[in-house]
């Protein structure tokens, strides 16, 4: 964690995950560990799908064409419970703008 994120830890809407879309598998750590329900798990739009490269495109047929999605980054408090729990390393805090 950096400093700058972690002097926003406890603090909504200064930071917020970001996912990278061709490394999520739709594992669901991220929901099961964020206090603020911060993610969702569904299954990716056909847009979504044609978005991501091929390798991404085998990894999310293979778990059923879903990942986790920020739902509602405002709530992030910045805690870094989902990065660490991510067995993909597929999350990163980021600054968070509305
Ligand atoms: S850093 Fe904490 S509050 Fe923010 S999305 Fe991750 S688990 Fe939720």
């Amino acid at each position: 964690m950096s400093q700058s994120q972690d002097e926003c830890r406890g603090t909504p809407g200064k930071v917020a995950p970001v996912i990278d879309v061709n490394s999520c598998e739709a594992k669901g750590d991220c929901v099961r560990v964020c206090p603020y329900d911060v993610f969702q798990i569904r299954v990716l739009t056909d847009a979504e799908r044609a978005s991501l490269s091929w390798i991404g495109r085998i990894k999310t047929w293979a778990h059923g064409n879903k990942q986790a999605f920020v739902v509602k980054p405002e709530a992030c408090h910045a805690c870094n419970l989902c990065v660490a729990a991510c067995p993909e390393d597929a999350i990163v805090l980021a600054p968070f703008k509305a």
